[in-house]
């Protein structure tokens, strides 16, 4: 299914501020929030749209990749939203602070009397995002390459499994909350007396309370370990190009959400060929008699070398292309070309015979250009500047 423009979907223009699209966004979710709207797929479906066109467009590097990418950019190869759209749960707890209520939809109890399909309003942490870089040769980027990482960050406890219970304890219902995690509240808001929930002040909303911490983790549930994560970098990529890897950012106390890691490419210098684009620019010197008499050179290329032939009477500054010899486009459209371009080398030491040959020459006219051929050259010099 093809997906609608993130800013259509929220309504705004593409130079929106933030805050224009935080309000548009709390719009469409009052509009089309399950609670005003039970069993409304249609309005369970917007509801999704909105959140996720919101998650992009309020996320300030989300948003900068969407804009150069689009789609590709923010959910293209191994990334972005898993499988497409979030679940409502991912809703509720990403995005829930927009409302002023506290981890839960708190604040929006009130127009269902209940929280929506009775979800648990319990506190759910969430990992922070990690970045790496990540170093590409020009063979690797010509043809994408798997990449093993090895990645310093928060890891679920080995010992308690992300509980932060000690082995053979487990951690208790809290008292206050019942378990629930949160409390309900009566207050004044502009809907009018609403009874909202709050995140139980005991437990800080978990609706557990861990008696025996384990004593790996204190009770967090995480320790700082590494993990080592495989990453498909598609070919093409650029240093501009981002690939995100949900999921696998710092893993959440508590066996919460974990964060994502975003890999960034850099891109080694090749000793031989110059990226442009999608094009490769190869600087070849040929000799004064191969320039001359004509002769075969071999050119590297990303897939290995490459004979070309080079005419009699080739002039230095001739750019010859070897086409489809470039970089794919990572969207998958098409390749760039190879780019030679000529220059001759000219000796700085000659024998006494070499010397005594070339005075010869300058002797023929052959060895000087005509008027046309002079002309010629000026107006193509002067094309490049155009
Ligand atoms: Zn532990
Ligand atoms: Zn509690």
């Amino acid at each position: 299914m093809a997906k609608r423009d993130y800013y259509e979907v929220l309504g705004v223009d593409k130079n929106a501020s933030d805050d224009d699209i935080k309000k548009a966004y709390k719009k469409l979710a009052i509009q089309y929030h399950p609670d005003r709207n039970p069993g409304d797929k249609q309005a369970e479906e917007k509801f999704k749209e909105a959140a996720e066109a919101y998650s992009v467009l309020s996320d300030k590097e989300k948003r900068a990749r969407y804009d150069q990418f689009g789609p590709e950019g923010v959910d293209g190869a191994g990334g972005g939203f898993s499988g497409g759209g979030f679940s409502m749960d991912d809703i509720f707890s990403m995005f829930g602070d927009i409302f002023g209520g506290h981890g839960g939809f708190g604040g929006f109890s009130g127009f269902g009397g209940s929280s929506y399909g009775g979800r648990q309003a319990q506190h759910v942490y969430r990992g922070s995002d990690l970045r790496v870089k990540v170093k590409m040769n020009l063979q690797e980027i010509a043809k994408g390459t798997e990449k093993k990482l090895k990645v310093k960050k928060y890891v679920c406890c080995p010992d308690c499994n992300g509980t932060g219970a000690e082995k053979g304890s487990s951690s208790e219902t809290c008292s206050e909350c019942k378990g629930s995690g949160y409390v309900v509240r009566t207050r004044q808001s502009m809907f009018g007396m609403m009874q909202t929930q709050t995140a139980c002040p005991k437990c800080g909303g978990e609706g557990k309370i861990i008696k025996n911490k384990c004593r790996k983790c204190g009770g967090e549930g995480v320790v700082y370990g590494e993990e080592i994560i495989t990453a498909k970098i598609p070919a093409g990529a650029t240093s501009e190009y981002q690939l995100t890897m949900s999921g696998k950012g710092n893993a959440a106390k508590h066996n919460g959400v974990p964060g994502d890691l975003y890999i960034q490419i850099v891109e080694e210098e090749d000793k031989n060929l110059v990226r442009d684009g999608n094009d490769l620019v190869y600087n070849l010197m040929i000799s004064v008699p191969t320039a001359v008499l004509g002769g075969q050179v071999d050119i590297p290329t990303v897939t290995g070398k490459v004979r070309m032939t080079i005419d009699p009477g080739t002039q230095p500054g001739k750019v010859m292309r070897l086409r489809g010899k470039g970089l794919p486009s990572i969207n998958g459209y098409g390749t760039g070309d190879l780019l030679v371009r000529i220059t001759i080398y000219v000796p700085e030491t000659l024998s006494r015979e070499e010397k005594a040959a070339f005075e010869k020459m300058e002797t023929s006219d052959n060895f000087h250009p005509s008027e046309s051929t002079r002309q010629n050259f000026i107006r193509k010099f002067k094309n490049l500047f155009e």
